[in-house]
This record gives structure tokens, C-alpha cells and sequence, in this order.
């Protein structure tokens, strides 16, 4: 039996099978115990002071208690909560960005994805460097400044140099007025050496989900190949950790394994990195298992309704207030517009999953890894956001003025948000407006930034802000606080 121990370097101590197991039956125990549940609830509310808005997050245990809670008025709590606390840290912003699927070789064997080895219809696709070029510039062109890039594990075909080189020429890419701005990189567990070359390459965050928690399952869904080492893929961000990243982002694929021992997972995987190296994960990604090329979700019995999803995602609000949370375009745009009010911080928007598929003048689905629910163009993504009250950010302030980790954090805390993230994101709205936007999105959107302006607490920066955005108007680009 291993012990659990937030601080262990060992996968199998720091997500402990038997911690998970006595967590579910504390919190089944617990989930009509109201004085507790209040409790609970009350640690978790923003508390203001002079330094700024602070919130204390909760324990797996604390949030594992409120996820078993199916007490209507106590479940209507926590999302009011989560909304408190979204509007606190994110206000009205959401950042925008867009998967680039660099290749679909793959030498693992995930029985969910249907990049798998085995899978020999798929068409394999590796993108040359001139490919990415163009998969760049059609990026660009729909006003995307931040990615994702995306490739299967394969150490002949997409070897680390490859990543990157692809991520110099990305960075390179230079059309019209566009520009990525931020590479986030969604890449198989690999060494610190490589870690250390990713961040030296100048990444954004490093993302890697963890599939599932639960080790007998993650062996079987990880038949073969490198993945299936779970130790290897779970202590993978303390070695990113290591190798100088101090983003991270999370995620479990929901729909492998059963929501209240992942999310319990999750949780105490945040703490680990938290406890070890001083900074909570990034980001926590939520996707759920889609159909595929040979991949039918029903065959995996663990799916969740979108009721569960709801609550998961307010209660990861709650308990890791720092930390964003990004939804794909796995969701219909109906399930995006609920969970973007209980603590979604980021959206993908216009994606496409398939290898060189942003180029095509229709969406290709051949080597496609999942089905788009939502398959609206990111100026419809963008339109329907302003209409429904938010900012949509093409933000990459925070990481190209060096606050990352727990610097990034300490903004967020620090109340000076309002003053910083909420003029750079209008800003970067302006820009979209100005460069890439519908007439129609161009109007509401001329209208937002007007309104949002007046918001700025601080006068000078108010002015600034201002300013700014007439420059924007009248050519220049790329103004941050
Ligand atoms: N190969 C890398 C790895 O192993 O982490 C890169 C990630 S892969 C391109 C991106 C993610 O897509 C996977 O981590 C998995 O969670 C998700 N995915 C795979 N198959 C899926 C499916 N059928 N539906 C939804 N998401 C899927």
C-alpha cells in the first residue's frame, strides 16, 4: 500500500489510490452534513482587504464533499460562489486561442484516440515547415494570436527537434499585421533536457493531460507504447517543473474513469505541484471523450451529463481560484455558454483537429483527432461572446513581460487586475476589430471596448488605455501593460 504524500516526487504517493478511495467515502459520508457543507463553503469565498482579493481554494477533501452534495439549494451555492469568483479574477475577459495539429504519427496505443498505432486507415500527416507556415497564416488571418500546438508521440517522425523548429517558424510567421504571440505545447511526457528546450524555444504553457487518474485503468487504456508508463506520464510537469516551465496545464479526459475519484485526483495533483514547487497548475483543461475516426465514446461507460460537467467545472473554480480553465470546441456551443459563467477563463474558437486542416478551404476530416461540436468561425465565436456581455482576449501580456508561475499569481491576487489584464485585453479586441473583424462583430465590439473602458479603476491608466487604443485605430499594434 503506498502512503500518501502531497510533497512525494512518486506518482503513486502524491495521487494515492487509497487517499482517493478514503476521500469518496468521506465525502460519500459527508454530502447531506450541512454544517459542514457551510463550512466548507465559507472557506472558499473571496475575502477583500487592503492588499487586494484573496480566496483560500479547497482540498480535494472539501471540494470531493461538495461535488457528492446534491442538495439543490447547497448545489445553487456553489455555483452563485463560482460566478463570485470568476467575476473577481477573470472579470468579464476571456482569452482566445486555437489548436495547431503539427502531426498525427503516434506510436501509443490509447484506446480513446484514434491517432493510436494500430488505427491503419487514418491518414498520417506530418506538416512540413512551409505546411506550418501556411497553417500559420491562415491562423493569422482569422485574428488568432495565441496556439496550441498538438502532435502525437513518435520519436522517429516528431522528435523534441522537430517541435522545435516548428516552433521557430510559428514565432517567425509574420502576415499582414498578424503575429502568434503565445505557443502553448500539448506534447507527450518527455525528459527535463527537453523541458528545458521547450522553455529556451520560448513556450507558453506546457499542457499535457493526465487521461485518468486511476492507475489500473490509465494501464489498460495505455496498452502499449511509451505512454503506458503511468509513473513516467504522471510525474511528468515536476519535470517540466524542473526543466524551468512554471506554467503548467492540467486535464482529465472525462468519461475514462468515474468523475469523483479524477476530480479528487485532479485536486490533489494541484497540491502536489503547489506543495513542491511553490505554484499551482496554469491551466485545467476539461475535456470530455468525443467520437473519433474508429473511437465511438459509448464504448467507454463513464460519460457524464452535461449537469456533472456543470458542476465539476464550478467546483474547480472554487477550489483552484487561480488557476484558468479551458474548454475546446469538443462543446457544443450551448455547454461553452454555461460553463463560461461557472469559471471557464479560455476558449479555443474556429478550431480545426485535423492535421494541415486551417489551410483547406473545407474542413477536412480525414486525419481529424476529434469531432468539432462547436464549429462556429472565431469571428462568430468572437460576436456571440460580445453579445453576451464578455471580452474576448487575445491577451499574451503576462508571459512576455516575464509573469509566469507564481508572478502571474500575484497579479491575480493583487487586485491590480482590473488595472492590467482588462485594459490589455481591450486592447487586443481592438486589434481583432480592427484587423480581422465582420462589420457586424465590429460594431458590438467598437461598442464593449467603449463601455469597458470607463471600468478602469485607476485614471492613468484609463488614459493610457485610451490612447493606446487610438493608436491601434490609426495603425500601430502590439500596445501591453
Ligand atoms: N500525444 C500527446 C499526449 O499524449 O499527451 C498530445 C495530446 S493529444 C494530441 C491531445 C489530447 O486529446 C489527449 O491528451 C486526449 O486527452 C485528447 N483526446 C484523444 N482522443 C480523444 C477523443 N476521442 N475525444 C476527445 N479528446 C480526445
Amino acid at each position: 500500500m503506498d502512503m500518501y504524500n502531497v510533497k512525494s516526487l512518486k506518482a503513486e504517493e502524491f495521487i494515492c489510490h487509497e487517499e482517493i478511495l478514503d476521500t469518496l467515502e468521506y465525502a460519500e459520508k459527508n454530502k447531506h452534513n450541512i454544517k459542514l457543507i457551510d463550512e466548507i463553503l465559507d472557506k472558499a469565498k473571496p475575502v477583500k482587504n487592503e492588499k487586494g482579493t484573496f480566496c483560500a481554494g479547497l482540498t480535494h477533501r472539501e471540494a470531493s464533499v461538495l461535488l457528492a452534495c446534491d442538495i439543490p439549494e447547497k448545489v445553487e451555492e456553489m455555483y452563485k460562489l463560482a460566478e463570485e469568483i470568476k467575476l473577481a479574477f477573470y472579470g468579464n475577459r476571456i482569452v482566445i486561442f486555437a489548436p495547431l495539429y503539427l502531426s498525427n504519427y503516434c506510436v501509443n496505443g490509447c484506446v480513446y484516440c484514434p491517432y493510436h498505432y494500430k488505427n491503419k486507415h487514418i491518414c498520417r500527416k506530418k506538416l512540413t515547415q512551409e505546411e506550418i507556415e501556411k497553417e500559420v497564416i491562415a491562423l493569422q488571418d482569422m485574428g488568432h494570436k495565441r496556439l496550441a500546438i498538438e502532435a502525437g508521440e513518435d520519436p522517429v517522425n516528431n522528435p523534441i527537434e522537430y517541435i522545435l523548429e516548428s516552433i521557430k517558424t510559428i514565432y517567425a510567421v509574420k502576415h499582414k499585421n498578424g503575429a502568434i504571440r503565445r505557443v502553448n505545447v500539448n506534447i507527450a511526457a518527455t525528459t527535463v533536457e527537453n523541458y528545458k528546450k521547450l522553455k529556451e524555444a520560448g513556450i507558453g504553457t506546457y499542457i499535457l493531460f493526465q487521461e485518468t487518474y486511476h492507475k489500473d485503468s490509465y494501464l489498460k487504456l495505455h496498452p502499449t507504447g511509451p505512454k503506458h508508463d503511468y509513473a513516467y506520464h504522471t510525474e511528468a510537469m515536476d519535470r517540466a517543473m524542473q526543466g524551468g516551465i512554471d506554467d503548467v496545464g492540467l486535464g482529465v479526459l472525462f468519461g475514462l474513469e468515474l468523475y469523483k475519484y479524477e476530480f479528487a485526483g485532479l485536486l490533489m495533483h494541484a497540491e502536489h505541484l503547489e506543495s513542491v514547487h511553490g505554484v499551482g497548475p496554469h491551466t485545467i483543461s476539461v475535456p470530455r471523450i468525443k467520437h473519433a475516426d474508429d473511437i465511438d465514446p459509448d464504448v467507454f461507460d463513464n460519460g457524464i451529463s452535461d449537469d456533472i460537467f456543470a458542476k465539476i467545472c464550478a467546483l474547480i473554480r472554487i477550489s483552484v481560484p487561480y488557476t484558468g480553465m479551458i474548454i475546446s470546441t469538443r462543446e457544443s456551443p450551448e455547454v461553452r455558454e454555461k460553463v463560461l459563467r461557472l469559471g471557464v477563463s479560455q476558449v479555443s474558437g474556429g478550431s480545426r483537429t485535423s492535421v494541415g486542416g486551417y489551410a483547406e478551404q473545407e474542413r477536412p476530416h480525414d486525419t481529424e483527432q476529434f469531432d468539432v461540436s462547436d464549429q462556429r468561425t472565431l469571428d462568430e465565436v468572437v460576436g456571440w461572446l460580445v453579445e453576451k456581455g464578455y471580452i474576448p482576449s487575445f491577451c499574451t501580456a503576462c508571459y512576455r513581460e516575464g509573469r509566469t508561475g507564481d508572478r502571474f499569481m500575484s497579479l491575480c491576487k493583487s487586485g491590480q487586475i482590473q488595472n492590467c489584464c482588462h485594459p490589455n485585453a481591450l486592447m487586443t479586441l481592438k486589434e481583432y476589430l480592427e484587423d480581422y473583424a465582420q462589420p457586424g462583430t465590429k460594431k458590438i465590439g467598437e461598442y464593449l471596448i467603449a463601455n469597458e473602458l470607463e471600468k478602469i479603476p485607476n485614471p492613468k491608466v484609463k488614459e493610457t488605455a485610451k490612447n493606446y487604443i487610438e493608436n491601434i485605430h490609426e495603425g500601430k499594434r502590439d500596445f501591453r501593460f
